[in-house]
C-alpha cells in the first residue's frame, strides 16, 4: 500500500501518516517520520523525540519540550481564559478539553527560564492545543512576555508552531500579530535579545509576524515554514510548486532563517546566544 502521497506538503503528509499509524498501530508502538518516511520502534526515537535517521523533530507538547530544554523554569499567566469574543459554536467546551489535555490555558507555554547562568524569557507554541493556533490569550501571553523581558532587561526564545490564527476568534485573533509586534518593537528598541526557533510547522500570520521578527531566526529540521498552503499559493498563480518551498531547508538557503539546529544542539546553541547576545550590550 502506498503510505504516501508525494505531491502532498509535509503537513499533510505528517496528519496522513499519524491517521495511517493509528488504523494500523493500534498501541503506536511503530511510528513513521513524515519526512523520510522510515518506520521505528516508538523507543527508538531520540531522547527529544526527533527523527534517527534524518532529525525531523516530530510535533510536541510544550511541556515536553521544556523537560529538556531548560534547567529551571517558572510559568507565567495561568489564569488567563479566552472570552469566546464570536460565541462560537462548541468552542468553549472544546477550550475546556484542551486544557484538560495539555495542562496549558491556551496554545503557548509562558514563563522564565534558566540555562546554566543564563536567564531568560521563554515562550513555547504547543501545536496539540488547536495546531497551536494564535487566538487572543496566546497573543495576550506573547505580549505580556515580551513586556516582562522589556522591564527586567532580559532576551526573549520563542518557539513557534502554528496553524496560524484561529478562526474561532476572527479579528480578534488578527490583532493580536499587531499587538505582539509592537510589544517585540519596545523590547528590540531597549537593545535586548530576541531568539525565535521555528519548528514544524510554523504558518498564516504567526509566519506573518511574530515568527520573523527575531535578531536571530532558527529552525529544526525539515520543518514547514511557510505563509499560505501549497495548494492557495498554486490555485493562485497557476503553477505547481516545488515541493520543498516551504521547509526550512529551502527557506535557509534563500536568506530567511540563519541556522536550521537538531533538537540534540538547541539547549548549547540558545545557551551560547544569550551569553553572546548579553556580552554585546554591555
Ligand atoms: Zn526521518
Amino acid at each position: 500500500m502506498k503510505l504516501y502521497d508525494h505531491n502532498n506538503t509535509l503537513s499533510e503528509r505528517h496528519i496522513k501518516a499519524n491517521r495511517q499509524a493509528d488504523r494500523q498501530v493500534p498501541d503506536r508502538m511503530w511510528v513513521e517520520c513524515p519526512h523520510c518516511q522510515k518506520t521505528f520502534l516508538a523507543k527508538q526515537l531520540t531522547s527529544f523525540t526527533s527523527c534517527p535517521n534524518c532529525d525531523y523533530g516530530f510535533r510536541i507538547s510544550a511541556h515536553r519540550r521544556l523537560e529538556w530544554l531548560v534547567d529551571d523554569f517558572q510559568e507565567f499567566d495561568t489564569d488567563l481564559q479566552t472570552t469566546d469574543p464570536l460565541n462560537f459554536p462548541g468552542y468553549p467546551e472544546k477550550i475546556t478539553r484542551l486544557q484538560a489535555k495539555t495542562k496549558l490555558n491556551d496554545s503557548v507555554w509562558t514563563g522564565e527560564a534558566t540555562i546554566g547562568a543564563e536567564k531568560f524569557a521563554l515562550g513555547i507554541m504547543d501545536p496539540t492545543f488547536i495546531m497551536g493556533s494564535l487566538g487572543t490569550i496566546t497573543g495576550e501571553k506573547i505580549t505580556r512576555l515580551f513586556e516582562y523581558a522589556t522591564k527586567h532587561q532580559e532576551a526573549v526564545v520563542l518557539f513557534t508552531a502554528s496553524g496560524g490564527a484561529r478562526m474561532q476568534e476572527g479579528i480578534h485573533s488578527l490583532m493580536q500579530m499587531a499587538k505582539i509586534s509592537q510589544a517585540i518593537a519596545e523590547h528590540a528598541a531597549a537593545r535586548l535579545l530576541y531568539i525565535v526557533v521555528l519548528t514544524d510547522p510554523t504558518t498564516g500570520g504567526v509566519t506573518a509576524s511574530f515568527a520573523m521578527d527575531g535578531d536571530v531566526t532558527l529552525a529544526e529540521p525539515h520543518s514547514l515554514v511557510g505563509f499560505a498552503g501549497r495548494r492557495v499559493i498554486e490555485q493562485t498563480i497557476h503553477q505547481r510548486v516545488p515541493d520543498d518551498l516551504q521547509s526550512a531547508e529551502n527557506i535557509l538557503k534563500h536568506g530567511f532563517i540563519d541556522q536550521i539546529v537538531k533538537r540534540q544542539d538547541e539547549k548549547h546553541t540558545i545557551e551560547w546566544l544569550l551569553k553572546v547576545g548579553g556580552e554585546q550590550r554591555e
